[in-house]
């Protein structure tokens, strides 16, 4: 049955010489599989299923237009007629599913990782180690020419458009922007010669290819960089792409280099769509809104009000393929939600691996992680809900096994319920609810309140048991850790009183995440008003922001406590959390004051606090609290030793196998490959 409750998003978009089915763009990513020609026929999988799965229009990650533009050493590029055949696999994957599919020119500019790196003037970025060259008139011209000539060869490989990179701090960004352009020719100085290179460049692809073809620019609304843009000259921009030729305009926010989040799961959703509605007051051209819309509440509201005429999303396409086919068929409930939490798809990027998903391990892996229905059903027990647990049953259900799932406490989720109240991470309520409906959809046998052992196990004749029954917190082994001022992170996250001073043992992700909740009062409203959050960033909550780069002042609330965060290594702290979202977690504890210590030797617990050793001297930590976040440790009774016979075969997964470097990634991965082979 098809919703008229997202009317709006199913709704096709007429731009005169073609139709896009439907509001939803794919943004671009990078997969990491656009690089290799041999890739492609798992990128054409990638993209076939999305196309498949309902979305209208889909952007493939960034291809350079020569080779100064990598962004990694040999990074894809189309500038010669040999580079096109393999991008006819994923054109003719998308269009048999009736979508429409552009290509991403990016020119990193200073952004590169490869020694050929040129830009607008010669600035280093705090990104890259390599400084650029600045362009001469003549690199210049003959750039245009080559975003002219890969437009061209989009074409031919069957393209519908090209999007042309105009933000996050790409090349086209490093010209319009003062943070980086300080040219005193026809490419620098006002805005009108700043913009000369974007705007060069659409006028040319247009001239060249004609009028039946998509120009998609993507500019940048909002720089969060110093001497960044202001709205009205990021409009003056926008008008003057339009004059020049582009067909739609699309939304990019904040430089790569910006210390400000404007992706990660703690950015409110939509946090951003009012700097889209303003330039979409200016400009005749449909306009797409971005960042953080990820599920289809959020997208029917931008586009019912107006404030832009589609919305694009990548990750959380990653995460569910088939989210426009669920949402027009009243299935919303069954969508993966994207948590934001960029471990699979941006950490791998920026680790030179292939990206996927953490809640759909299969992204990226369509030709490889294939679930097909069995002809020979078995039963299966599932011990632990948590989420490596629940991966498994519903994997095993959906291909037709009878399975059963044992949960000793009266919720599923396991780690995931301490995560969720964390402030900013109300995301991960999505994925808890996601697996609900799974079971109940796969008809997986759920008994909660169920501490099974082996016996019962073997007594109920299973064919498979799959051991997932996760971790305990690790405990701390020092005089006067038994007194009941010390809290394990989990007792904690269930709401156990915490005092006004807390020393919090232990600095991995788990450390810095109870080092947030503490610093706010229970209960916050949850999530995160956006202006509150762009007050608490320093982001111009004006729409038609006069601060250059949309920034101001961040107004931070004092914390409710005071916190120690400590780690035994002499390490910085968090150099272990995730690439792409550790500086915020680090940016937010320092700017709340948390004091960090590093080298530390914890050597007792008393009424007065926590005695340390630093640096060969004691010190007396005076707190309330003292909170271990030392990791965990594996459960796994239920699991047979080697030598001993067992009428199942019996498997071990998640934190259950091994605790140290757990994480959700690994849990859900193995739980989905494991229930793909069974
Ligand atoms: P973790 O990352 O292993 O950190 C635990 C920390 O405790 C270690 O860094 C260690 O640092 C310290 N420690 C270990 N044994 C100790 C002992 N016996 N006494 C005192 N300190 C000890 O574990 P976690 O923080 O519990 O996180 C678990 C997993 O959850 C992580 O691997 C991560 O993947 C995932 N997670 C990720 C995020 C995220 O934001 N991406 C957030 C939460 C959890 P020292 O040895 O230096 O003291
Ligand atoms: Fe979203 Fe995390 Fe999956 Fe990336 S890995 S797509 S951020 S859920």
């Amino acid at each position: 049955m098809t919703t008229t409750r997202y009317a709006n998003i199913l709704k096709p978009l007429h731009l005169g010489f073609t139709t896009i089915k439907n509001r939803v763009v794919m943004g671009s990513m990078h997969t990491g599989l656009e690089d290799r020609f041999y890739n492609y026929p798992k990128l054409a999988a990638y993209f076939g299923e999305r196309a498949k799965g309902g979305v209208g229009l889909l952007i493939t990650g960034g291809i350079s237009p020569n080779r100064q533009g990598w962004l990694l050493p040999a990074g894809g590029t189309m500038n010669t007629l040999g580079d096109i055949a393999p991008h006819r696999l994923v054109t003719h994957a998308v269009h048999k599913h009736g979508a429409k599919i552009l290509l991403q020119i990016l020119h990193a500019g200073r952004y590169g990782y490869q020694p050929f790196v040129v830009s607008a003037s010669p600035i280093k970025s705090p990104i890259s180690p390599f400084k650029p060259r600045q362009m001469s008139e003549s690199q210049i011209l003959d750039t245009i020419q080559d975003y002219v000539k890969t437009a061209k060869l989009a074409k031919k490989a069957g393209y519908d458009g090209v999007e042309i990179m105009g933000s996050e701090g790409y090349l086209i960004n490093q010209f319009l922007s003062r943070h980086v352009n300080q040219r005193t020719d026809r490419w620098g100085g006002e805005t009108e010669n700043r913009m000369r290179f974007a705007v060069e460049i659409v006028k040319a692809i247009r001239a060249e290819i004609g009028e039946k073809f998509i120009i998609c620019f993507r500019l940048s609304l909002l720089d969060l960089v110093h001497d960044g843009n202001t709205m009205q000259e990021v409009i003056t921009v926008a008008k003057a792409l339009e004059k020049a030729g582009i067909t739609l305009l699309n939304t990019g926010i904040g430089w790569h280099e910006a210390r400000i989040p404007t992706i990660v799961t703690s950015v409110p959703r939509a946090a951003f769509v009012d700097y889209t509605a303003e330039v979409k007051k200016h400009v005749a051209v449909p306009v797409i809104a971005s960042n953080r819309i990820n599920m289809p509440e959020t997208a029917e509201a931008i586009l019912a009000s107006g404030q832009a005429d589609m919305v694009q999303m990548a990750r959380p396409l990653l995460a569910d393929a088939f989210w426009v086919n669920k949402t027009a068929t009243n299935r919303v409930d069954e969508i993966n939600t994207c948590i934001a939490c960029n471990q699979a798809c941006l950490d791998h990027t920026f680790k030179n691996k292939r990206a996927t998903c953490l809640v759909n391990p299969r992204a990226g892996y369509e030709t490889e992680l294939v679930y097909v229905k069995t002809k020979k059903p078995k039963g299966i027990a599932v011990v632990g809900g948590g989420v490596a647990g629940l991966s498994a049953a519903t994997v095993a259900a959906s291909r037709g096994h009878d399975v059963t799932l044992f949960e000793a406490t009266n919720e599923v989720g396991g780690q995931f319920n301490l995560a969720k109240v964390i402030p900013g991470k109300e995301e991960f309520h999505e994925t808890i609810r996601y697996f609900k409906v799974q079971l109940e959809k796969t008809g997986v046998d759920v008994r909660l309140n169920t501490r099974v052992n082996r016996e019962q196990l073997e007594r109920e004749g299973f064919d498979e048991v799959i051991v997932a029954t996760g971790v305990v917190p690790r405990e701390l082994k020092i005089t006067g850790s038994d007194a009941p001022q010390v809290l394990s992170y989990a007792e904690v996250l269930r709401g156990a009183p915490v005092g006004d001073r807390v020393a919090v043992i232990g600095a991995g992700g788990i450390g810095f995440d109870v080092s947030e909740f503490l610093l706010k009062p229970p209960h916050q409203p949850q999530p995160q008003p956006v202006d509150e959050w762009k007050r608490e960033w320093g982001v111009d909550l004006h729409a038609n922001y006069v601060n250059e780069g949309g920034l101001q002042p961040a107004e931070v609330e004092p914390p409710v406590r005071e916190i120690y965060l400590l780690q035994r290594k002499t390490t910085a702290l968090g150099a272990g959390l995730g690439k792409t979202t550790g500086w915020v977690h680090r940016a937010q504890l320092k700017k709340h004051g948390v004091r960090m210590l590093r080298g530390v030797h914890y050597k007792s617990i008393t009424d007065e606090g926590l005695w340390i050793e630093v640096d060969g001297h004691d010190q007396l930590l005076r707190v309330d609290t003292v909170v271990v976040c030392a990791g965990q440790e594996s459960v796994k009774d239920v699991m047979p030793s080697e030598d001993q016979k067992t009428l199942a075969n019996y498997h071990i997964i998640g934190g259950a196998k091994l605790a140290a470097e757990l994480d959700a990634k690994r849990a859900i991965r193995e739980g989905a490959e494991l229930a793909a082979k069974l």
